[in-house]
């Protein structure tokens, strides 16, 4: 370690209070100055490739001027106004994002997806209230899906170690299984299962009383707990059990979104339509903060209007929807648009997956899933039982990989035993000659266990 480099880590250590992170003298953080592409460069000159797109969210990749000069010119045309009133580069996102949706939304701005699903919970609550069912209160979400930190996000948040030191958190969440498909019961199809899957939200509904109910929120593809892909049919499923009983579909994009998937939003994998979308990490791909929740218009204007004083949505955030964050947006978006990024995202995932075929025989390989460049090796101690990999192996080849130039990362699940799963979520700018150093560095770190 140079003397430089020694001096950051140090002062790194006195000032910095780093995210997930203890009290341990010992560690020392990687010091990322400089990124290119898919690339970041640390202070020492190491170079990685970034299979993780900082927490999954640099989708366009790093190091785009355009990004940085559309948030310059704005800075100095307009730094700052807040959405009580309005200015263009909102307006021109949320046009951009309602091509992106497929059908008619309207948007409010935040900072952070866990901002932006507090959003959703505040909007739907109200929206039953103001159409006279104000009894409905409840949200189910699903055991091992992460939402967010803050107390209402965290609290439909499914990953109990997470909560645990921070409770008692909002009452009226209440928590399904996902489907599982590796783990499905053995001799069952991939749609009976989703039909099954799918049953543990109307039950549950209908247990709590459905007239609690104010929505089921759900992503898409569990991504940090585990890159959990459903079957096909068990959104679609899912979508018409909330119609049935009256509650909102609120499907979280935090990370599935805008190509993630190898879709511009993850829910067009399944063919369904989300009464409400947030949104968050790749809108910008992460060069400044800005979240979005998206609400179907028409349930919009079902429930906010009227002249009672309370029927507004009394919510407001000081930085959401920021100027030079929705014009940078709206520069991210078109460069995805311009170099089709989405479906380059959905054909080198395929790609990506075919590389991996002979890793399916290697005997601590579960399960490998993926849609577009969202990817999860399951690790097993053995592949009859299908007992999870313990840390140490899943560690093992997180190191092997990043001793070879490549951050791959891990899921959360540790009280059940399943963190387990390696993670990739690369920037969707991926060179081919990157795919192929992706390829092959996971297969020699799988090897090496
Ligand atoms: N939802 C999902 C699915 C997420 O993955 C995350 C963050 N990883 C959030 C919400 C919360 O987003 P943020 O960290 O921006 O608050």
């Amino acid at each position: 370690m140079s003397v430089d480099t020694q001096s950051w880590v140090e002062k790194d250590k006195k000032y910095i209070w780093h995210a997930m992170s203890r009290y341990d003298p010992k560690a020392s953080p990687l010091v990322v100055t400089e990124a290119e592409g898919a690339w970041i460069t640390d202070i020492d000159g190491n170079q990685y490739l970034d299979g993780m797109s900082g927490l999954w969210c640099v989708n366009v990749g790093y190091g785009r001027k355009e990004l940085a000069q559309a948030a310059y010119e704005q800075l100095n045309a307009m730094p700052y106004y807040p959405l009580t009133q309005s200015h263009v580069p909102a307006i021109q996102l949320g046009e951009k994002l309602n091509e992106w949706l497929g059908g008619e939304y309207i948007v409010f701005f935040s900072n952070s997806g866990s901002e932006a699903n507090e959003t959703a919970f505040k909007i739907a609550r109200q929206y039953h209230q103001q159409r006279g069912e104000g009894s409905r209160y409840k949200f189910i979400s699903r055991y091992r899906a992460y939402h967010g930190n803050s107390m209402g996000a965290l609290s439909a948040t499914g990953q109990a170690e997470r909560k645990y030191r921070y409770e008692p958190l909002t009452p009226g969440f209440i928590h399904v299984p996902p489907p599982d498909t590796y783990r499905r019961p053995q001799g069952m199809d991939m749609e009976a299962y989703g039909r099954e899957s799918a049953r543990a939200v109307d039950q549950t509904i209908m247990w709590e009383m459905r007239e609690t109910v104010a929505g089921v929120i759900m992503e898409p593809v569990i991504t940090g707990g585990g890159v959990i892909v459903p079957p096909d049919n068990y959104l679609r499923e899912v979508q018409d059990i909330c119609n049935k009983h009256g509650a909102l579909f609120i499907i979280d994009e935090v990370i599935c979104g805008f190509g993630r998937t190898g879709k511009p939003f993850g829910f067009m994998n399944y063919g369904v339509q989300p009464d409400i979308v947030t949104m968050a990490k790749g809108i910008t791909s992460a060069y400044l903060p800005l979240s979005a929740t998206a609400v179907r218009r028409d349930l919009y204007e079902a429930a906010f209007a009227g002249t009672d004083e309370y029927n507004r949505f009394r919510h407001v955030n000081t930085f959401g929807g920021n100027p030079a964050a929705c014009a940078l947006a709206v520069k991210n978006l078109e460069i995805m648009q311009n170099e089709k990024l989405v479906d380059r995202s959905r054909d080198l995932g395929d790609k990506l997956r075919e590389e991996w075929t002979e890793l399916e025989a290697h005997p601590r390989v579960g399960d490998i899933r993926h849609k577009g460049l969202l990817f999860g090796i399951e690790l097993v101690e053995d592949k009859e039982t299908k007992a999870p990999a313990k840390s140490d192996k899943v560690n093992k080849v997180i190191d092997a990989c990043k001793k070879r130039g490549l951050i791959v990362g891990k899921n959360a699940d540790t009280v059940a035993g399943f963190n387990n799963v390696v993670t990739l979520a690369p920037p969707l700018c991926l060179t081919d000659e990157d795919v192929t150093f992706i390829a092959d560095t996971v297969k020699e770190a799988v090897n090496a266990i």
